[in-house]
C-alpha cells in the first residue's frame, strides 16, 4: 500500500498490507480527532463521524522512499502515543508509541492509495464511539483491549525478531525517535478547546 502527505514529499509504502496483517480500524477518539483538526485537515481526513481510518501494522513493514527529513513527531498529552506528521504541508501521517520498544506504526489512511486501500477490506471496529456525540449505532464498536489482544502477536515478533531495531522512525540503537517531538503547547490546546487538560 502507497502513502504519501498531501503534497508528495514524504512518500513509501507498507508491505504486506492486508487484513491478516495488521488492523483495519477506525479511531474516534478526541486525540485522534483534535490531532487533525490541529493541522486543519478535517476535510481530508474525519469521516462523517469525526472518525480516522488507520491501519496498525508490523513497525519494519513502513519505508519511507522519499521526503523523510520533513516528518516531525507531535504528543497530543502527556501520555505515550507519539503522532507523526508531515511538517512540508502538515498532514498527519503515523501513530507509534514514543519510543521503539513497543513497537508498531498506525498509518493514516486517508494518506494511502485506492488499491493499497481496498486491498484491507471493510475496518474491522470503530474505537471509542463514547467519544462521538452524532448515533453511532449502525457502527461496529471495537474495545481497545480487543486491539491489544490482536496487537500482542505482532509486538512479540517484532522483539523477538529484532525488528523492533528496524522502524524507520526510531533509532536502531537508543530506541529514540528520530526527530525530537513537541508537546502541544498551552496555546494550542486552547484553539482546540481542549484548556481542560
Ligand atoms: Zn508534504
Ligand atoms: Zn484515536
Amino acid at each position: 500500500m502507497k502513502f504519501a502527505c498531501q503534497c508528495g514529499a514524504v512518500a513509501g509504502v507498507i508491505d504486506k498490507a492486508t487484513p491478516a496483517e495488521g488492523d483495519h480500524v477506525v479511531c474516534h477518539c478526541t486525540d485522534c480527532r483534535d490531532l487533525v483538526r490541529h493541522f486543519g485537515k478535517e476535510a481530508s481526513i474525519l469521516d462523517a463521524y469525526d472518525g480516522t481510518a488507520l491501519y496498525q501494522s508490523r513497525c519494519a513493514r513502513m519505508h519511507i522512499h522519499s521526503g523523510k527529513e520533513n516528518l516531525a513527531g507531535l504528543h497530543m498529552t502527556d501520555g505515550p502515543t507519539l503522532r507523526w506528521y508531515a511538517k512540508c504541508c502538515d498532514t498527519p501521517m503515523f501513530n507509534t508509541y514514543k519510543n521503539a520498544r513497543i513497537p508498531y506504526v498506525t498509518t493514516l489512511l486517508a494518506n494511502c492509495d485506492d488499491a493499497g486501500r481496498k486491498a484491507l477490506g471493510e475496518p474491522i471496529g470503530h474505537l471509542f464511539l463514547d467519544d462521538v456525540d452524532a448515533d453511532t449505532s449502525d457502527l461496529t464498536p471495537m474495545s481497545m483491549n480487543r486491539l491489544l489482544r490482536r496487537f500482542f502477536p505482532r509486538m512479540l515478533k517484532d522483539i523477538v525478531s529484532g525488528d523492533r531495531r528496524r522502524c524507520e522512525l526510531f533509532d536502531a540503537t537508543t530506541f529514540e525517535p528520530i526527530a525530537e517531538p513537541a508537546l502541544l503547547s498551552a496555546a494550542e490546546k486552547e484553539a482546540l478547546g481542549r484548556a481542560w487538560n
